[in-house]
C-alpha cells in the first residue's frame, strides 16, 4: 500500500503531539481515562499512517481530551481532510474542537473559523453564514470572516447586505472596493427594471454613479431604459461613452447602438460611423460585434467587416478556400459569410476570464470561476476549427 507523504508527516506531527501530551502532564485522577485517550490516539496516528482515515477518525474522536498541544494538531488534521476535499471529516474534528469546555476564546474563533470554511468548501452557505456573521463582530477573525461573507452575500445575490458589509469594511480601514459596491447597485436596478419599476431602476443607477463614476455598466443599463423611453440622445451619449472608454465592451454596446441606427432608418449609418471613427482602435472589436449581431446591412460596419475579412490571415484564408477573393467580396457575399461566422461563433466561448481562464459563450459582470468583477474579456476572433467542429463538420 502507497503511503501518500502529507498523511506520513501529519501522523508523525500527531504522534510528536501526543508524546509531549503525556510527557507533560500532571497525574491524572483516572488513569483508566488516561490510558483510554492515549490508546485511542495511538490507535488514530497508526490508522492515519496506514491510510485507513475513516478509523483514524474515529479513533481520533474518541481521544475526546484535548489540551493545548493536541487542539493544534487537530486542527493540523482537520485542515488536512479539507485540502484533501474529505469535508465530512474536517467538520467532524472541527465540531469537535468547538465542544471542548477548556478552550481559550482564540482557538474557539479559530475553531469556529475553520469550521466555516468546511461549510463553504461543502457548500452548505446557510451554516457558514451563522458563523461567519458571529465571528464578523469582534475578534481576530473579523476580516477574514467579513470578506467571506460578503462572497456569500454575492452567492445568493442578497445585494443590500454585501453593500452594507462594504461600508463596514471600510469603516474598519479597509479600502472600499468602489467597482464591486457598484456591480452591487448595478444588479439591484437591472433586477428593478425587469419588473417594470423604471423610477427606482434610474436612482439605483445614480448610486452606482456615487459608488463609481464613469461605470460602464451602470451606463449600459441606464441606456436600455433610455431606448425604452425613447430617450435617443440620451441613450446614443451614454453608449458612445463606454465604447469609448472600453473597447472591450464594444460587443455589448454595439447591438444597443444597431437598435438605435435601425431607428433612426437613413441617418442611423452616420451614427455608426461617428462611433467608428471615435474609436479607431477599436475597429476589430466593431467589426466582430456586427457580425455576431448581425448588423451588416449598414455600410460603415460592413466596411469594418471587409477590412477584417483582408487582414486576417485566417478569415482570409477561409474566404479563399471558398473561391472567393477576400479584398473583392460583394455585399451580398459578405453577409452570407457574415452568417456562417456568426453560427460558428455561437458554438465557441466568446469570452475569457483574464484571472482564471474561465471561458463562456455569453458574457458575465463577475466571473462564476474566480469571482473576479470585470475580468471576462471579449474573445474577438473567430475560432474556424472549434466552430466547424462544434457544428458537426470537419475542417477542411
Ligand atoms: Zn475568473
Amino acid at each position: 500500500m502507497s503511503i501518500e507523504s502529507p498523511w506520513v508527516l501529519l501522523g508523525l506531527l500527531l504522534l510528536a503531539g501526543a508524546v509531549g501530551f503525556y510527557a507533560s502532564r500532571r497525574p491524572r485522577p483516572s488513569a483508566l481515562g488516561a490510558e483510554h485517550v492515549r490508546t485511542n490516539y495511538l490507535a488514530g496516528v497508526n490508522f492515519l499512517v496506514n491510510e485507513q482515515p475513516d478509523r483514524a477518525l474515529e479513533a481520533f474522536l474518541r481521544a475526546s481530551e484535548l489540551d493545548g498541544d493536541t487542539v493544534e494538531t487537530h486542527f493540523a488534521l482537520g485542515s488536512l481532510y479539507r485540502r484533501r476535499g474529505e469535508v465530512d471529516r474536517a467538520i467532524r474534528i472541527h465540531q469537535n474542537i468547538i465542544r471542548r469546555g477548556a478552550l481559550e476564546p482564540q482557538q474557539r474563533e479559530q475553531a469556529k473559523y475553520a469550521l466555516a470554511q468546511d461549510y463553504l468548501r461543502a457548500g452548505l452557505l446557510d451554516r457558514a453564514e451563522l458563523l461567519l456573521e458571529e465571528l464578523a463582530t469582534a475578534g481576530s477573525h473579523r476580516m477574514a470572516a467579513m470578506r467571506n461573507l460578503i462572497r456569500i452575500y454575492e452567492a445568493e445575490r442578497d445585494w443590500q447586505r454585501a453593500i452594507a458589509l462594504h461600508e463596514e469594511l471600510s469603516t474598519v480601514g479597509r479600502p472600499r472596493q468602489e467597482s464591486a459596491v457598484a456591480h452591487y447597485w448595478c444588479e439591484l436596478a437591472e433586477s428593478a427594471r425587469a419588473e417594470g419599476r423604471i423610477d427606482e431602476a434610474a436612482e439605483l443607477l445614480r448610486k452606482s454613479r456615487s459608488a463609481q463614476r464613469r461605470f460602464p455598466r451602470g451606463a449600459l443599463v441606464r441606456a436600455d431604459i433610455a431606448i425604452e423611453q425613447g430617450d435617443t440622445d440620451l441613450a446614443t451619449s451614454l453608449l458612445r461613452g463606454v465604447v469609448e472608454q472600453d473597447a472591450g465592451l464594444i460587443v455589448e454596446a454595439l447591438p444597443r447602438l444597431v437598435r438605435l441606427a435601425r431607428r433612426k432608418e437613413e441617418a442611423g449609418d452616420a451614427l455608426l460611423a461617428e462611433v467608428a471613427r471615435s474609436k479607431p482602435e477599436g475597429w476589430r472589436e466593431l467589426a466582430f460585434a456586427a457580425i455576431v449581431g448581425d448588423a451588416l446591412e449598414f455600410p460603415s460596419l460592413e466596411a469594418l467587416v471587409r477590412r477584417l475579412f483582408e487582414t486576417d490571415e485566417t478569415l482570409a484564408g477561409f474566404i479563399r478556400a471558398l473561391g472567393q477573393d477576400p479584398a473583392t467580396v460583394d455585399s451580398r457575399a459578405v453577409r452570407e459569410l457574415g452568417s456562417v461566422l456568426r453560427r460558428l461563433a455561437a458554438a465557441t466561448p466568446r469570452y475569457r476570464c483574464a484571472e482564471c481562464g474561465f471561458s463562456s459563450t455569453g458574457h458575465f459582470w463577475q466571473c462564476p470561476g474566480c469571482k473576479t468583477w470585470d475580468s471576462q474579456r471579449p474573445l474577438t476572433r473567430f475560432d474556424l476549427v472549434a466552430g466547424l467542429e462544434a457544428n458537426g463538420a470537419a475542417p477542411a
